[in-house]
């Protein structure tokens, strides 16, 4: 007995009843395992439907097979890229659902941290903020007039000189200090003036444990009428209790060309308080900063009246600050950009 053959029309018909089943049979699956279970079942080599009808166009009359086997084919490739879509639309839940594994090793998260001096210059201006002084700025680049001769710098100091200095040309420097901003501030501004200096400064340094050749300085300028040594004393000592904890503090002359008298100011070693540890080198004390009464010919170069008013300045290194704080014992550690050290500082 042989197949009884089927019409043009009714294979149409069978061919129109698969797409109509197998488009929102495909759009039905959610999950990858459900899409595959809806090709094996209409478009399967083994047993799917497509197959079925495909050995149903054998039993088409012989002329009306070419054009039923276009249409056949036009079918099967509409479901065909519906499918492929589908299949692309669900990859993303598949994968969320790997991450969702808790048998999975966790991905090792890098959160993001400020630097150690980086805190510590953002303390400073926010423990100088409160006295009302605010942050200026100034360009890395100087000419050796802001740098040095602006403040009263001795032609032949040795600072000067090339072994020291970075030259760009004759006329342009590196700067070696933040001081230079403090002579732009008071051309720019009138007094009274309140300046908070971070930036980075130059030298001819060799980079060893303790010295690098481009590191941070945070500055800190008061011009005002009546401003006296006493000024300076309280506005620091109050600023090493706020940054330190409560310490003690002393000062001992010293020598700069821009500040006259000058001064350094030393804090008790956080680390023995007092009675002498390497940190310290045995001395029970730790140098923060060099500071002092600006000197007259400096307040005359930038053009104001030196009869009129008087002002101190600070300069201290917040690198060096830094090591102190956390007992680091290189400052290369600072520069070397190495997560693992780094980590151990961020909050
Ligand atoms: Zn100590």
């Amino acid at each position: 007995m042989t197949d009884p053959a089927l019409t043009l029309n009714e294979f149409t018909a069978a061919l129109g009843s698969f797409e109509a089943e197998a488009g929102p049979a495909v759009a039905a699956a959610t999950e990858a395992d459900a899409l595959e279970a809806v090709r094996a079942k209409y478009l399967g080599r083994a047993h799917g439907w497509l197959k079925d009808l495909s050995a149903k166009l054998g039993q088409l009359p012989k002329a009306d097979r070419a054009a039923a086997g276009a249409a056949f084919n036009e079918v099967r490739l509409r479901v065909e890229a519906t499918l492929d879509a589908r299949r692309v639309a669900l990859a993303p839940v598949r994968d969320a659902g790997a991450l969702a594994d808790p048998t999975m090793p966790a991905r090792e998260t890098w959160p993001g941290g400020v630097h150690p001096v980086t805190q510590v210059i953002d303390e400073m201006i926010e423990i100088f903020r409160e006295l009302g002084f605010t942050v200026a700025l100034g360009p890395e680049a100087e000419s050796p007039w802001y740098n040095f001769g602006s403040l009263n710098f001795p032609a032949d100091h040795p600072a000067m000189d090339l072994h020291d200095t970075l030259y760009l040309s004759d006329d342009l420097v590196l700067r070696t200090h933040t001081s230079p901003v403090q002579v732009r501030t008071l051309q720019a501004y009138p007094p009274p003036i309140r300046v908070l200096i971070p930036g980075n400064v130059h030298r001819r340094d060799p980079f060893d444990a303790s010295h690098a050749p481009t590191f941070a300085q945070v500055e800190g300028l008061v011009v005002d009428e009546g401003i006296s040594f006493a000024d300076l004393k309280a506005t620091l000592t109050h600023f090493a209790n706020r940054f330190f904890g409560a310490t003690k503090t002393r000062f001992r002359p010293s020598y700069f060309p821009f500040t006259e008298p000058s001064a350094e100011m030393d804090v008790l070693c956080g680390v023995c308080r007092g009675s002498g540890c390497g940190v310290c080198k045995q001395s029970g004390w730790i140098e923060i900063l060099g500071s002092g009464l600006v000197h007259p010919a400096v307040l005359e170069s930038a053009g104001v009246d030196s009869e009129k008013y008087t002002g101190w300045a600070f300069g201290m290194g917040p690198a060096r600050t830094a090591l102190a704080r956390h007992g680091i014992p290189d400052i290369r550690l600072l520069y070397d950009s190495d997560v693992r050290f780094l980590g151990q500082f961020a909050k």
